[in-house]
Order: structure tokens, then C-alpha cells, then sequence
């Protein structure tokens, strides 16, 4: 069968322009270049490390997006901060709410892209659906967001900024004056059974897992998803743990090492098929690195072990994947390559004009029952934010109607319009 759209190809390293104030945003910059950029603005070098400190603690702790309420900065360095600097959010175009509580903020940054974020709460845990791309290159025939025709990476700040606005909409920041109490670092399995039921994370917040399984290929864009990961996990910032995130990739091989290495976060992996034609056809991607492969890689991942499993995702699509022998083959697998490894049966959440159809339940609830007597966890995902096509794979913005000769021409205005000022 004839593919449509590219398999591999190589993503377009489009970062968001800079500001047209010539400002720099500081939200996305590491401890590193926070610092740097301190110091370019004529902040002395021995006072650097520790006024980057404090506007970290400020950004990343407190959420304050006002130079003037950083008590503890001096008033003169307060106005250096604010000529030179920038703390934003993405705009919100949209907000949606679902039947379910799901939440979905469509959102559009500084150069009229957007891309979609998702809440969805639940009653032990809320997890924050993040974005890496606007758009993605891959094609999963089975998937909305593979339709858009833009794609452009997201900048550290654009991903991070997704989880202080959740922050902000869900009102978690601290009160100022307050005294915090000490999270309580969850234990050291992926079971999620570390926090109490009825309530969200030790310090009462709602958001407490985040997962990279928004729009787009989140190793396809690894240097900045590595950097905003790496502020979400900040200890003095906004301190998840690295066990309250999951990367999911669909099987960028080369990177699935260095994702491991130095990120070190939860590994979840879109596997969705057990053979190569179905997987050729479904995953596109596989015709570059195949289910063999992939399942390597899986196997070297640093850091998975009985207690850190690594999750296979597997959509449920009708009469295409979800056969017995499918469900055996999927046991075989996970067991010769001797994967600690769980796996997720997602049910196909339709989007219009989709070429397949969702497994039935009894067929889903068979398929379960071959891999969980195979030895191997497969619960059944419960869709959620269906109806405001919230839910997995349903993410679409309007991006593409802008082409990239669009964006081009617009990128030159602004640069002509900032010589030109
Ligand atoms: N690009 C990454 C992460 C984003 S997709 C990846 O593919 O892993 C998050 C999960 O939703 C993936 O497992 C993806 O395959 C799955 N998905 C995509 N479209 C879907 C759909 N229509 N119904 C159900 N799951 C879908
Ligand atoms: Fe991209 Fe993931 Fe969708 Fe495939 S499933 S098109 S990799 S976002």
C-alpha cells in the first residue's frame, strides 16, 4: 500500500523568532544561560550566579511573571531585568472544558503558531499533556496530528512555559509568605500508587505527572525537550520528579540512548503493531528503524528495571492490529527481548476523515486478557476529552492553514520592521 507523506525526514529547525523588542524571554533558558544572559545584560559577574538564583526561584518557584515583585532583588537590578528581560506565558487562543473535566488550551506563540495542551484530571493524579511540535512529520496513518502539514519545533520555553500554565490556570504557585511543606518524593515504581487517593501530590497540587505525548516527535526535537524537561525537574524550580514523567516516543531509535542518559525520565513507546507490514503501514517510521530494532533499543534503555517499566503503547484498531495472534506475538516479543515492560491499550480515538475504526470492547478486553496471562500488565486506557477532541492522536491546530513561505515572508517583515525602528 502506498504511504502517504514522508517517512523520516529530516525536521525543519525552525525555532520561534526572537522577540520584536529585542527582549530575551527568560522562561526556557537553563541555570546556565540564565546566568549568561546576566551578566551580557551588565549584571556584574560575582553577582550573577546568585541573582540568577533568585529570578529563578521567583520564575520557576513562584510563578511570578512581574520583575517588581522579586522582593529580594534590588531595585537597580530590578530595572536591568526589566529592559533586558521578559517572563511570559503563551498566549491561550482557546480553552476548552470537557464532560470529563479534561481541559484543552490551544496555544499561540509568538510567531502565530500554535499547538495544543491537555489537563486531564483524575482521582489520585492530574497529568499535563505537552506539546514538543506544532505539527509532526511522522504520518501515523492513525493519527490527527500527523495530518497537519506545518511542523516547527517548539523552543525549551514554549515547552515549559505549557507546565507554568497549567500552573497558572490550576492556581497551584505558592502565596507568597506562605510556608511550603516538602514534597514527598513518590516511590520508586511506575505504579502510581504513591499518592493518596482523594488528593493529588504531597503539597496538595493537582498537577502532578507530566507526560510528553502532546503533538509532535519529542526526539525529533531532543536538545530542547532535554532543556525543558530539565527546568520541570529542577529541584528549586518546579520540581517534578523524574518518576512523574514519561517521554513517549514512536521509535527514533538513534536517540531512545541518549533520551535515557540524559534525561532519565519514564520511557513510553508507540508500538501499535507486531508485524512489519501492519507497523509499515500504521507507523510510518518503522521503515526506518523496524520493530527489531526499536525492541533493542527498548532492552539498552538506562534506567528501566522491574520497578521503572518502560510502556508500550498499542491503539486498537479494528480487524487491522487486534487479533489473538497479534496479542501472543506482542507477549512473544516483550519476552524475548526480556523487557521490563507494561503495556497500554489505548481504544482509537476517531478524528474526522480517519481511515480506521476502533476495536470493539470485547475484542479489546480479549486482547488484555492474552498479554495479562502472557505475564504482563495491559490495562485498557479509558478515553478521555473525546468530545472536545482532547483525547489522544486528536490534537490538530490550525497551523497548517500558514504556510512555511508564509512564515518565511513573515519572519523577513519583522526583521525588516526591527531594522527599521
Ligand atoms: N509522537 C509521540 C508522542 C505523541 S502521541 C508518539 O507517537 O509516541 C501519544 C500517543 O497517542 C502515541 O502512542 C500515539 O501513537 C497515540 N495516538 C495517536 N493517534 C491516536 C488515535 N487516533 N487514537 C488513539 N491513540 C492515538
Ligand atoms: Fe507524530 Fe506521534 Fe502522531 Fe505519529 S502518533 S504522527 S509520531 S504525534
Amino acid at each position: 500500500m502506498q504511504i502517504p507523506g514522508l517517512i523520516d525526514p529530516v525536521p525543519v529547525p525552525r525555532t520561534a523568532p526572537a522577540r520584536a523588542d529585542g527582549r530575551t524571554a527568560i522562561v526556557g533558558l537553563t541555570r546556565a544561560e540564565l546566568t549568561a544572559a546576566l551578566v551580557a545584560a551588565g549584571i556584574p559577574d560575582k553577582a550573577a550566579k546568585m541573582r540568577a538564583s533568585q529570578v529563578w526561584h521567583w520564575v520557576y518557584h513562584r510563578g511570578v511573571v512581574d520583575f517588581d515583585l522579586m522582593a529580594n532583588v534590588a531595585r537597580d537590578t530590578r530595572d536591568v531585568l526589566k529592559a533586558h528581560f521578559v517572563v511570559g506565558r503563551p498566549e491561550i487562543a482557546e480553552v476548552q472544558v470537557s464532560a470529563d473535566g479534561t481541559r484543552k488550551w490551544l496555544l499561540r506563540f509568538d510567531d502565530g503558531n500554535e499547538a495544543e495542551c491537555v489537563f486531564i484530571p483524575d482521582a489520585d493524579r492530574g497529568t499535563l499533556c505537552v506539546s514538543s511540535q506544532v505539527g509532526c512529520t511522522l504520518n501515523c496513518r492513525f493519527c490527527f496530528t500527523g495530518t497537519m502539514k506545518l511542523v516547527r519545533n517548539l523552543t525549551a520555553g514554549e515547552i515549559v512555559g505549557q507546565v507554568m500554565l497549567a500552573r497558572d490556570a490550576l492556581g497551584e504557585w505558592p502565596a507568597v509568605g506562605v510556608k511550603q511543606v516538602p514534597r514527598i518524593e513518590p516511590d520508586d515504581d511506575d505504579d502510581d500508587d504513591d499518592a493518596p487517593r482523594g488528593t493529588y501530590s504531597a503539597d496538595g497540587r493537582m498537577l502532578t505527572n507530566v507526560v510528553m505525548m502532546g503533538m509532535g516527535e519529542p526526539l525529533y526535537n531532543f536538545d530542547n525537550v532535554k532543556s525543558a524537561l530539565g527546568i520541570v525537574m529542577d529541584a528549586t524550580g518546579l520540581g517534578l520528579s523524574k518518576r512523574r514523567i514519561t517521554l513517549s516516543t514512536s521509535g527514533v531509535v538513534p536517540m531512545m540512548r541518549r533520551a535515557g542518559e540524559e534525561i532519565g525520565v519514564n520511557l513510553a513507546v508507540s508500538l501499535h503493531a507486531v508485524t512489519k507490514e501492519v507497523r509499515d503501514e500504521i507507523v510510518p517510521i518503522n521503515k526506518r528503524y523496524g520493530i527489531d530494532e526499536l525492541l533493542a533499543a527498548c532492552a539498552a534503555y538506562p534506567g528501566a528495571n522491574n520497578a521503572r517499566r518502560i510502556t508500550f503503547e498499542y491503539v486498537m484498531l479494528k480487524d487491522r492490529n487486534d487479533s489473538d495472534d497479534d496479542a501472543r506475538e506482542l507477549v512473544r516479543l516483550i519476552r524475548h527481548y526480556r523487557l521490563p515492560a507494561k503495556v497500554n491499550l489505548i481504544p482509537f480515538n476517531p478524528w474526522p476523515g480517519s481511515a480506521y475504526e476502533c476495536s470493539t470492547p470485547e475484542r479489546i478486553a480479549r486482547f488484555s486478557d492474552i498479554v495479562f496471562r502472557g505475564g504482563i500488565s495491559a490495562p485498557v486506557r479509558r478515553p478521555r476529552g473525546r468530545d472536545i477532541m482532547a483525547a489522544c492522536g486528536q490534537l490538530k491546530s490550525a497551523s497548517e492553514k500558514v504556510s512555511l513561505a508564509d512564515l518565511d515572508r513573515r519572519a523577513a517583515e519583522k526583521e525588516a520592521g526591527w531594522a527599521t525602528a
